[in-house]
């Protein structure tokens, strides 16, 4: 069969003023269509870092005829400004972009203006669209991807299972492939992955055709936008980027949460990227710790427990945030598992368990897979643990238990929501502490565990305490104990 190629150049110039927002634009696809190449240039080109500055970093996606509507547009693909050529065919695509029927109608090339240099920006895009006569396709449109096939993981002893829940690939800004970090996470040892790739379901679709016996991986992405960064667990729909405004965020973060999914606000620290809307809501948890604990993880802890002392009860979370093989050779590495996110699941679990027990709390931060653990309780009937509400007595006294693998040479301090608490430094490799606490003034209690240079090593999330006296709180507590029985 005869191939005609067709061909469009664009140009044009961008002023600095245009900078963090959208440009997009538009090409007709024709109804026989076969495949779509895309050549982009622009002058000036810098690293997408945000430690860079004077120059240009444009991002580049596309959407298909469906059209460009915030949060329902037809997604086709993203690579930020990782590459500046790309192709998608009915049955293959680049990384970050999605094969299938190349839909006839008007598509969008979208330009993201993530910085531009004072004296702007000149562009050329040659867009080359193959196509043979009389041909209609019978491929898929791209939609959400289903739940993995992967096999359950058997419950571990003490009911704690160790995973890594913020990753990328090539389908993003990273250099490896799904395959490579699925084995990677296993020879760490973790027993759930999640890669989270920017903007982009890709990564996802190749993880799909994919059977891990040993090792259970969660769908996820990593949504990124100008002024802020959200991880979405659970969900397999891509989610709009496109965010200008606090309210888009907001509607960005409810869009995903709709869907089913756990979100996390990541690493709100400087060069984080930083969070930039310290006013949206509605995310399950905050990434208080992102790759190695010195590269300034104690701003995003402030944020975490800044939120807390106002009585939001918002989950602790960790990411390695892992690019690249050269992070490897960092000191000390930025490797998956650093830190290392331990959920509490002690039945077998699969994807929805993880997720569940995340939504509860029930998680606790380590910098290593072989790295310190803590596991914080309550000394109650219940035995309450991080992410659970207890009613302590009304004397106040509280007596809290924290066990302490791995944990000599570091010192476990015990915080409420205003101070520390509690202290003792541990000498032995495994440690049960017991610390009698008046909690009549706390809102908390939450465990850390750090190093002689002051890094933390290991933290929980909180055991919330809750005096209110009214009947439905009785009822509530008396419920989630219920939920807690024979544990
Ligand atoms: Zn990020
Ligand atoms: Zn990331």
């Amino acid at each position: 069969m005869n191939t005609f190629q067709q061909t469009i150049t664009l140009a044009g110039r961008i002023g600095v003023e245009q900078a963090k927002t959208y440009v997009y634009l538009p090409f007709e696809m024709p109804g026989d269509a076969t495949r779509l190449d895309i050549e982009f240039e622009y002058s000036h080109r810098i690293g997408s870092s945000p430690l860079l500055e004077g120059g240009n970093t444009i991002d580049l996606g596309i959407f298909d005829a469906r059209g460009i509507d915030f949060l329902n547009a037809g997604f086709r693909g993203w690579t930020g400004s990782e590459r500046l050529t790309f192709f998608i065919s009915e049955t293959d695509a680049t990384p970050g972009y999605l094969a299938g029927a190349l839909i006839p109608g008007r598509w969008h090339l979208l330009l993201g203006l993530y910085k531009i240099a004072p004296e702007g920006c000149e562009y050329t895009v040659v867009i080359t669209i193959s196509s043979q006569p009389g041909h209609q396709s019978t491929e898929p449109i791209p939609g959400p991807v289903p739940e993995f096939a992967t096999a359950p993981v058997l419950p571990r002893e003490g009911g704690w299972l160790r995973g890594e829940l913020h990753c990328h690939t090539y389908h993003s800004d990273g250099d490896g492939d799904p395959v490579s970090l699925v084995r990677m996470a296993r020879e760490r040892g973790l027993d759930f992955l999640a890669i989270t790739d920017h903007n982009t379901i890709s990564c996802q679709r190749e993880l799909a055709q994919l059977y891990a016996p040993d090792i259970l991986l969660i769908r996820g992405v990593e949504v990124t936008t100008f002024k802020g960064h959200f991880n979405v667990w659970g969900v397999g729909d891509w989610i709009d980027f496109r965010v200008l405004r606090a309210q888009d965020m907001t509607a960005a973060i409810r869009f995903a949460v709709e869907r089913g999914a756990v979100t996390t606000c990541n690493h709100p620290k400087p060069f984080g990227p930083p969070w930039e809307y310290p006013e949206v809501e509605g995310y399950h948890c905050i990434e208080v710790w992102n790759g190695p604990w010195y590269e300034m993880n104690q701003s995003a802890l402030d944020f975490w427990t800044e939120r807390l002392a106002q009585g939001k009860r918002i989950v602790a979370i960790g990411g390695s945030d892992y690019h690249r093989r050269s992070q490897l050779l960092q000191d000390p590495p930025r490797a998956l598992g650093t830190p290392t996110v331990w959920v509490y699941v002690p039945e077998t679990a699969d994807a929805a368990a993880i997720l569940n027990a995340i939504r509860r709390g029930h998680v606790s931060l380590s910098d290593e897979p072989e790295g310190p653990f803590l596991d914080l309780r309550a000394e109650t009937d219940t035995m309450a643990m991080a992410g659970d509400t207890m009613r302590p007595s009304p004397s106040g006294r509280l007596t809290v238990r924290a066990e302490c693998h791995r944990g000599a040479g570091f010192v476990l301090q015990l915080f409420d929501h205003r101070k520390k608490l509690f202290e003792q430094a541990l000498t032995q490799p495994q440690t049960t502490v017991r610390a009698a606490l008046d909690v009549r003034e706390s809102m908390f209690v939450r465990a850390e565990l750090r190093d002689p240079a002051d890094n933390v090593r290991a933290l929980t999330n909180p055991i919330y305490l809750d005096f209110a006296p009214s009947a439905l709180i009785d009822k509530a507590v008396s419920q989630h104990y219920n939920n807690h029985a024979g544990r």
